[in-house]
């Protein structure tokens, strides 16, 4: 999965599963474009990233996302893959909460607004290089979760979903391919930065295999969708959930 001179544009590359694969393309000769907030954390990941390109930005500002694609040509001359990994969550108490439509509005434009921006904006450099995107979705797009303030959540990845199928059924035409990977329960910041009162062995128990992801295991999923190995894949969701889909039906 060599991945020598392609440019990959990963959001959300900070930490977590953005960060694993931003040292994991790394690792495979990629030059890596990482995007986030918290420069302080970006620079720590780009330190284990030979060649890289930090750029401070926040996906939801129409400025900063046609930054990083300026920033990225300027640089590297080209963009071979887009990771649309950036996502948060809120718990917010629901259709019941006081806040629900502040907290909808925040989610919707991190998770999926802003997906659509950047992929009009790298669709045209994407086009050049056959390039691809890979999504970062949830299982809580394909099911409800039964936890009171997800609403908005499961509802911006299976919108999500929909613009993965959709925008791979546009792109197609260019030889752009698009997925998606929808993973169940991954030990990053994640749950906790939602404020999600969830501990790892309640959610490993929600599982089949009694086990949550490691973000590396996300990493190389989305690393093999955007290789070569996966060129004959478009329009494709994955789920990498230790059974939890399973385990539910
Ligand atoms: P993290 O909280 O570790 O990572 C989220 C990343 O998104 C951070 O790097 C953060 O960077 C970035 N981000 C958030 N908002 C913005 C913004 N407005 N602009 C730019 N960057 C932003 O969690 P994960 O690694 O777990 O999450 C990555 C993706 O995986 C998300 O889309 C999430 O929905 C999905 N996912 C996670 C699961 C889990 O259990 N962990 C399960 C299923 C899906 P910064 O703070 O620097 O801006």
């Amino acid at each position: 999965m060599s991945f020598k001179n392609k440019v990959v544009i990963i959001t959300g590359a900070s930490s977590g599963i953005g960060a694993a694969a931003a040292k994991m393309f790394s690792d495979e000769g990629a030059h890596v474009v990482m995007v986030g907030r918290n420069e302080t954390s970006l620079s720590a990941v780009a330190k284990q990233c030979p060649s890289s390109l930090v750029i401070r930005a926040d996906v939801t500002n129409d400025d900063d996302a046609r930054r990083v694609i300026n920033e990225t040509i300027k640089k590297f001359g080209q963009i071979d893959v887009l990771v649309n990994n950036a996502g948060m969550t809120i718990d917010n108490g629901g259709l019941l909460g006081s806040d629900m439509m502040q907290a909808y509005d925040s989610i919707m434009s991190i998770n999926i607004r802003a997906v659509v921006h950047l992929t009009t904006l790298a669709a045209p450099h994407l086009i050049k290089t056959k390039g691809n995107i890979v999504n970062i979705s949830s299982t809580a797009g394909m099911v409800a979760i039964n936890s009171p303030g997800m609403i908005s959540y499961c509802v911006s990845k299976a919108a999500l979903d929909h613009f993965t199928v959709c925008a791979a059924v546009e792109l197609g035409l260019h030889g752009v391919r698009v997925n998606g990977v929808n993973p169940g329960p991954v030990k990053t910041g994640f749950i906790d930065n939602a404020k999600i009162s969830v501990s790892w062995d309640d959610a490993s128990r929600m599982t089949l295999l009694n086990r949550v992801s490691d973000p590396e295991e996300i990493a190389d999923l989305i690393m093999f969708l955007a290789s070569d190995r996966a060129k004959g894949i478009t329009g494709s969701k994955y789920v990498t959930d230790n059974g939890m889909l399973i385990k539910r039906s």
